[in-house]
C-alpha cells in the first residue's frame, strides 16, 4: 500500500539520486556553456502571468545549475 510517508521517503530518494553537470550559479546567465537557452525552473503565476521565480535553474539539455537573471542585472 502506497502511503503518504512511502511516498515523501521516494521523493527524497529520488532527490538524492539527482545529479546535475556542472554548477555554474553565482553569475546570472541566460545562455548555458552548452548552448542552450532552455531552462527548468521553479514560477508562481498571477493573472496568467509569471509573479515570481526561483533563481536557482536547471539546463533543459545538460541538467547544469545555473542562477536565472533578473532585471537589475541587465540581461536584456
Ligand atoms: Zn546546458
Amino acid at each position: 500500500m502506497l502511503t503518504l510517508t512511502r511516498i515523501f521517503k521516494m521523493r527524497i530518494k529520488r532527490r538524492s539520486k539527482k545529479k546535475y553537470n556542472a554548477d555554474y550559479r553565482g553569475i546570472p546567465t541566460e545562455v548555458c556553456p552548452c548552448g542552450s537557452q532552455l531552462w527548468n525552473l521553479k514560477v508562481m503565476f498571477q493573472e496568467k502571468t509569471i509573479s515570481m521565480y526561483f533563481l536557482d535553474m536547471e539546463c533543459a539539455l545538460c541538467g547544469s545549475l545555473a542562477t536565472a537573471p533578473t532585471e537589475i542585472d541587465g540581461c536584456d
